[in-house]
């Protein structure tokens, strides 16, 4: 595997493996890999013939105040991984390089971004949109993945991708999770001992809901109830928020039916996590 530096010489090699024949794969992080990363870097590897995985720390979808200097990191490792599972190239750029001088554009998705997590954090996914909307002139695949695990973020790239027409496939990978049911995430890293213990609890509230419909549950705020009392009985658990709604606008659902996304935001300590669980109800 090969790490490049570069924006230019990284749109050389891509555009050379298409003028081949060759589809590209391409699968943007910010590191510190997990079983999640490699999840859909195997899931790239097996359907492309060239995988680039992107890794940098992107300073714009970081607000004043929130863990950018802090942010885990282990480029050696996360190297030896990427190279394990068959990635071809690892776009690894400066912050410099990525954003030289003073940008004045920026990608904004906008009634995606404002609910859920962008009640709490306002300028989060435009900082995403607008950096992935660069990677993927930088490193034009014709395939990308992103986990299901970030659901808004997913929606939000779907949304992007179609609205400006990149010709680029946007795939959706299912969210790896520890034994206890906690989805991985690079975050974990920060919860101590005890947090950690409790942190299931959102994929808890998420299996209560999927009982709840299983049993013929329909109505939303009786689901969401159940899940604030299982979230209740975690002292460490402070809930941001219970999503109940479609998957492609992510508007609230008062009934459930059709293709629903359960999601919820909890902090931890110092650290934030989400989690959600797509149903397929009748
Ligand atoms: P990140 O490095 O956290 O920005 O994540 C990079 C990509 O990996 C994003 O598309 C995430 O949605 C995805 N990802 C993160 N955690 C998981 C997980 N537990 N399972 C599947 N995909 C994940």
């Amino acid at each position: 595997m090969e790490v490049i530096r570069k924006k230019d010489e990284m749109r050389r090699i891509v555009e050379r493996a298409k003028a081949r024949g060759g589809t590209v794969g391409v699968v943007p992080t910010m590191g510190y890999f997990h079983d999640g990363h490699l999840e859909l870097m195997r899931r790239a590897v097996s359907d492309c013939d060239l995988v680039v995985v992107t890794l940098f720390v992107n300073p714009a979808q970081f607000a004043p105040g929130e863990d950018l200097a802090s942010y885990p990191r282990d480029f050696e490792r996360d190297s030896l991984l990427a190279g394990e599972v068959g990635v071809d190239y690892l776009f690894a750029p400066e912050v410099e390089e990525m954003y030289p001088g003073v940008s004045s554009t920026a990608v904004e998705v906008r009634e995606l971004s404002r609910v859920m997590c962008g009640l709490f954090r306002p300028t989060h996914f435009t900082g995403v949109a607008t950096v992935v909307a660069k990677l993927f002139n930088i490193v034009p695949a014709q395939k990308a993945y992103f986990g299901q695990k970030d659901a808004q973020q997913l929606a939000i790239i779907r949304r992007m991708a179609s609205d400006l027409d990149f010709p680029v496939q946007v795939i959706g990978v299912a969210t790896v999770r520890e034994p206890d049911g906690l989805a991985m995430s690079s975050r974990n890293s920060y919860l101590e001992p005890g947090e950690r213990e409790q942190a299931p609890a959102l994929f808890r509230s998420l299996q209560r809901a999927g009982e709840l419909i299983e049993s013929g549950e329909r109505d939303s705020a009786a689901v969401s109830a159940a899940m604030v009392e299982v979230v209740a009985a975690y002292g460490l658990v402070n809930l941001e928020y219970i999503a109940i709604c479609d998957n492609i606008f992510l508007q609230p659902l008062m009934e459930l039916s059709g293709v629903v996304l359960i999601a919820v935001a909890a902090r931890v300590g110092r650290t934030r996590l989400i989690d959600n669980v797509v149903f397929d109800i009748e």
